[in-house]
């Protein structure tokens, strides 16, 4: 189905063509016609979908079909989870909606930074903000922005909005606004806190279950590696050496493993930067754009600060210490192998953290074969680890200096993926 054959007026199919969307992915053709319509969604679609563009077009151009007027009245609230996802989903309204024929002001609202350019901001009035709900309230509180003219409602991530604990403060945003109104609702997975919140919202809704990719599934081989605690980042090292990968993500268990390992690969003369929910925000924005404009190689981020990271073209994530949980695992691979492209997501496996591992494999049903990298191929367990360590250089990482601690595991491990 073509783009054309969705009810969108001329300007915003310029929009859609000049970003590359050749054809609409799955949300975008259920969600498209249905929000024109007026109708309530409630929308199963990660990151990754083409969500943000499932409600921005439809949603611009219903503010179009209403005259301007003066001063602007914030008429479209979008609620997001993370300053990161606050900023992308602000920039592709602003892109979507640069040809229309009255121009529309967005603000981006969000928190840790300082207030009052936001309150100057929205000064004179502004046609759609996009907003984290604690920011959002301090504003209202402020009265920098009015609320009850809010014509449509996007909870976009809802199940993050909720795992952040932002249960209260969407609870106020919803008595500030209008009851006559239509609401969006996106969300990834549907617990039982996300289903009441949208059954408490959404009249009538129609509903959408978007595979996660516009072309299918997507399509991301995912690999894992045994190595030795201190040795990654020697083998991260060689990997983007080798492989001439342009642009990796590489997720680590901490702010100080972030900093280190960057470090390690700046002075290798590989250009990285960390990413973590310590830095300040101006330095996220611009570790952020020189990533997408390729002056940056690699970013090594925590799963926090990562939440949002959407880059087009990332064709390599490594899990350089693994995430905690399975979905964090899933969250992680998905910043790769987006919009229709394929992906790499390579697990560093140690001794200690195969049984670990296998656990998370077991929870997605898939089981790899732990591979192994010439020259970097684990030490053998006992005493000779315990000789090979004080040369391995320090990632902030656990090194294996407690062999008998180590053997256990590795012994467990090998119990528990034999059980698998
Ligand atoms: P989202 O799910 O909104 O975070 O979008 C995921 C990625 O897909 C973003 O990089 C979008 O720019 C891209 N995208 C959105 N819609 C399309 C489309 N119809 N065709 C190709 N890429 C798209």
């Amino acid at each position: 189905m073509p783009f054309t054959s969705l009810g969108l007026s001329p300007a915003l199919l310029r929009a859609v063509s000049a970003r590359g969307y050749l054809s609409p992915t799955a949300v975008q053709a259920a969600a498209i016609p249905a929000v024109l319509q007026g109708r309530d969604v409630l929308a199963t679609a990660q990151t990754g979908s083409g969500k943000t563009a499932a409600f921005s077009l439809p949603l611009l151009q219903r503010l179009q079909q209403t005259p301007a007027e003066k001063p602007r009245r914030l008429r479209l609230l979008v609620l997001v989870p993370t300053r990161e996802l606050a900023a992308q989903v602000g920039e592709e309204i602003r892109s979507l909606g640069q040809h229309l024929p009255q121009a529309l002001k967005v603000a981006i609202v969000f928190g840790g930074v300082s207030i009052n350019p936001q309150m100057m901001n929205l000064r004179g009035g502004v046609d759609i903000v996009v907003a984290t709900p604690g920011r959002l309230l301090d504003l209202a509180d402020h009265n920098a922005v009015v609320l009850s003219d809010v014509a449509a409602l996007v909870l976009d991530e809802a199940d993050r909005l909720l795992d952040l604990g932002f249960a209260d403060e969407i609870g106020r945003i919803l008595a500030l606004l209008p009851a006559q109104r239509q609401n969006l609702f996106f969300s990834a997975t549907f617990p039982t806190a996300v289903q009441s919140l949208a059954g408490e919202l959404l009249r009538d809704p129609v509903h959408i279950a978007a595979p996660a990719e516009p072309q299918g599934e997507p399509d991301i081989t995912q690999r894992a590696i045994t190595v030795d605690t201190g040795r990654r980042t020697q083998l991260l090292r060689h990997l983007i050496t080798q492989n001439a990968w342009r642009r990796v993500l590489v997720f680590v268990a901490t702010k100080h493993a972030a900093e280190i390992v960057a470090d390690k690969l700046r002075k290798a003369r590989i250009y990285a930067e960390p990413f973590h929910g310590e830095l300040s925000q101006g330095k996220r924005t611009q570790v952020l754009a020189d990533f997408k404009a390729s002056r940056l190689k690699v970013v090594v981020a925590t799963d926090v600060a990562s939440r949002g990271i959407d880059i087009a073209q990332l064709p390599v994530v490594v899990n350089y210490d693994l995430p905690r949980s399975a979905q964090d695992y899933i969250h992680r691979i998905g910043r790769t192998g987006r919009a229709g492209e394929s992906g790499l997501a390579l697990s560093f496996v140690s001794a200690g953290t195969e049984a670990h591992f296998r656990l998370i494999e077991k929870r997605q049903g898939v089981q790899l074969r732990l591979e192994q990298v010439e020259g970097f191929e684990p030490l053998p367990t006992g005493p000779a680890m315990a000789l090979a360590a004080p040369d391995a250089p320090s990632t902030g990482g656990i090194k294996g200096k407690r062999p008998s601690k180590k053997d256990k595991l590795r012994a467990a491990a090998a119990t528990s993926a034999k059980g698998a």
